[in-house]
């Protein structure tokens, strides 16, 4: 008799056993298909001894079905599963799933079935194939994808087939990519980045876990340093997976690598179409000396597939918050990336100007290696940078760029330099209000304020997405045309700037304009061939971009990211701040930076303008040391969610009234949490401040596992919260 245990892709079963039919071979890692009830699952083999045990007799069992033609899951990257199951309490099922990455990539055969249009048109137009027709110019994509697309059924396509508006093309997923070359296009490095280099590659060789905090000023060449470990990975036909912060900062970064290797390297994110995902995921499993991928470019969740012969982990930007999932599995890719690279035995660098502190603080102890850079290339400077206290030079009325400002960016303009100007807001203002009864437009499903987005002449919520035109009258008293845009984002931002300088070309940089990887291309090229004069932008244009005419930048509103009680606001703030800083100068010119500020005293600002980083994290670790926060002690986080209220709030209060009395762990809430309303759903929160030594997750874990939920009641763990 022939029994597997089985981690199935459903979070709300435990593992499940079933029998291995005599014609098949099955070992710890293969995936399979199980029949589970009428339905069939996928499901991963592993070892029983690991998983809690199942009392199903071995009579009855069912046969398992079939097995996925993949290679089986390696055990560095079970390992690695069950520890982030394990830290992040969440269920096996849903980490494991991540991996197969929406198992549908997976089943089947290598090659699959795209359509686009041919130049026929439809013996009769309706209004849903008119929608297809205009919808899909250009698109290939599978039918299920199309379908979405253009927002009609695959009913409809199916009959534009069968007329031959639309025709098949077979697409072969087991293409390999264009292979990268080590030796394309290498630059002389200066002696600190061999240096820097050189430690990578000695750990590579040596072989075995070393983890490294590569913590260089903004433009002093962190990139070449680790494209150089990057190309002892190709010469000994090793993977290399670099992790990036954003999708829009990886256009700039393929251009950048296709320079220096000769190709581009595999992408990977969550927006890829399925037949790019599935050649992706199978020449990822395969080793590069077989043809496989050599290096995977991606967003966190790049860190969950099956790399058949991994041998560097680079997480550029390591600080950055986007590396920090909130949904699902609440992990933080950064130090899932450390624990990747332990199972795995190979070294990981974590790239910086800025890092976070529990990285500097791993550094201290010992835990990371540090190599500093501590320069700029070619002799750049680093920016000068100033404080203008917005009390004392006010913006005139309706306005938001200071007079000093504004007279820097003047002077830029006749020298024909370029400025930045960074706020951290989206669309044109973040309140809308009835100049006659001061009503606020608020999302209907989320506890926030609708922003006006001139652009597209919407008002939108930034957190579900709901979007509505603005209304012509006010939903509550009638005025007509009675609205007013309160504060700036950086839409009002750019009309500011056209307004006083009005023969400046204005670039505007936000996730709204720059949302395709062409857009991006094209706004690099305007920039690069200076085009642009001033470039206003929110988080987007604060990392990654490398203009040489860039001599001023511009912080609108340093004060923004200081407000509410955010535990790592003034973290995040000095982050931003020196990172879009480090935009200013790059090249032979010196950059200057002006922070608008109404408190220049604040430590984080005061550190900034003197440009002393020691100063700020020793403030700030101490700050974190007196609060018991991390790296000293642990946060984590209860959040409990539902379509109805009082059940959240009872559910809530319940978790709240069976907490745990220990000396080493303090529980605060349940209150509402600061998005009190989220998608259509009530949330409540319960904030754990725990000791370093306390076993926070045992805790958790116990705690919720006792209680019984209604159906309709989420409860998720987030651990090492980002914002609350
Ligand atoms: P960082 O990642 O630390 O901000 P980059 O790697 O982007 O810095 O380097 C900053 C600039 O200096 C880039 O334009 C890069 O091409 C250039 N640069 C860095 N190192 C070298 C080198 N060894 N030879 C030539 N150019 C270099
Ligand atoms: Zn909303």
């Amino acid at each position: 008799m022939n029994r597997v245990r089985l981690v199935i892709f459903n979070a709300a079963l435990g593992p499940l056993d079933y029998r291995v039919p005599e014609t098949m071979q099955v070992e710890p890692g293969s995936v399979v298909v199980a029949p589970l009830g009428p339905r069939q699952i996928i499901g991963i083999v592993w070892e029983p001894e690991r998983l809690p045990a199942t009392e199903v007799p071995d009579s009855k069992l069912r046969p398992l079905l079939g097995k996925l033609p993949v290679p089986p899951l390696k055990a560095e990257l079970r390992r690695l599963i069950e520890w982030t199951a394990d830290y992040y309490c969440a269920p096996l099922a849903s980490v494991a799933r991540m991996v197969l990455a929406s198992g549908g990539a997976l089943k089947g055969p290598a090659t699959m079935t795209e359509y686009r249009l041919t130049d026929k048109q439809p013996d009769r137009m309706t209004p849903q194939r008119e929608k297809a027709l205009d919808a899909l110019q250009g698109e290939q994509a599978t039918m299920r994808e199309l379908a979405e697309l253009a927002g009609v059924s695959v009913g409809v396509l199916r009959g534009l087939v069968g007329q031959g508006v639309l025709e098949p093309v077979e697409v072969d997923c087991d293409r390999p990519y264009p292979r990268a070359h080590p030796a394309h296009d290498a630059p002389d490095l200066s002696d600190s980045q061999h240096e820097a280099a050189q430690r990578f590659i000695t750990a590579m060789r040596k072989g075995g876990f070393a983890p490294f905090l590569l913590d260089g000023v903004t433009g002093s060449g962190k990139t070449e340093v680790y494209f150089e470990a990057i190309a002892e990975a190709l010469t000994s036909d090793r993977q290399v997976l670099v992790l990036l912060p954003e999708i829009a900062l990886t256009e700039a970064f393929l251009r950048r690598f296709e320079n220096r290797f000769g190709s581009a390297p595999v992408v990977w994110h969550s927006s890829l179409k399925s037949t790019e995902r599935r050649r992706a995921w199978r020449a990822i499993a395969t080793p590069p000396a077989q043809g496989g991928a050599q290096v995977v470019v991606g967003a966190r969740s790049a860190l969950f597939l099956p790399y058949a012969a991994l041998g560097l982990i680079v997480v550029d930007e390591a600080h950055e918050i986007s590396f920090k999932q909130d949904e699902g599995v609440r992990y933080n890719a950064r130090d899932v990336a450390v624990m990747r690279a332990r199972f795995e035995k190979i070294p990981v660098v974590l790239a910086s100007a800025t890092p976070a502190l529990e990285s500097l603080q791993m550094a201290e102890s010992g835990i990371y290696e540090k190599i500093d850079l501590a320069s700029r290339f070619g002799g750049a400077q680093l920016p000068e940078i100033a404080t203008i206290d917005l009390r004392e030079t006010p913006p005139e009325r309706g306005r938001w760029l200071a007079p000093p400002l504004v007279a820097e960016m003047t002077a830029r303009l006749e020298r024909g330099e370029q400025s930045l100007l960074f706020l951290n807001r989206r669309g044109y203002a973040p309140l809308t209000l009835c100049r006659h009864c001061g009503y606020r437009f608020q999302c209907p499903n989320c506890s926030a304020w609708l922003v006006e987005h001139r652009l597209s002449s919407r008002l939108a919520c930034h957190h579900c997405g709901y979007e509505t035109p603005p209304p012509p009258a006010c939903p509550e008293c009638g005025t007509e045309d009675c609205l007013v845009a309160c504060g700036p984002g950086v839409e009002r931002i750019a009309d500011e700037v056209r307004e006083v300088l009005p023969q400046a070309r204005v670039a505007l940089v936000t996730s709204d304009t720059l949302n395709s990887p062409e857009k991006a291309a094209e706004f690099v090229q305007l920039a690069e061939e200076r085009l642009v004069d001033v470039i206003v932008g929110t988080q987007l244009v604060t990392k990654g971009f490398h203009f040489p005419e860039l001599t001023l930048v511009g912080v609108v509103d340093a004060d923004l990211g200081l407000e509410g009680g955010d535990l790592r606001a003034a973290e995040r703030t000095y982050q931003q701040i020196a990172q879009v800083a480090g935009r200013a100068g790059r090249g032979s010119k010196p950059g200057e930076v002006l922070i608008q500020t109404r408190h220049p005293e604040a430590s984080v600002i005061a550190a900034l303008a003197a440009g002393d980083r020691d100063a700020f994290y020793t403030a700030e670790t101490e700050a974190r040391r007196h609060a018991g926060a991390p790296p000293f002690g642990r946060w984590a986080a209860i959040i409990v969610s539902s379509e109805d209220e009082a059940e959240a709030r009872d559910a809530a209060r319940a978790i709240g009234g069976s907490r745990p009395e220990l000396p080493d762990v303090a529980v605060l809430g349940p209150a509402p949490a600061p998005m009190a309303l989220l998608r259509g759903r009530y949330r409540y929160r319960l904030l754990i401040n725990a000791r370093r030594s306390a076993q926070v997750q045992t805790v958790i874990r116990e705690w919720l596992g006792a209680l019984d939920f209604p159906r309709g009641v989420r409860v998720g763990v987030d651990i090492d919260p980002y914002s609350f």
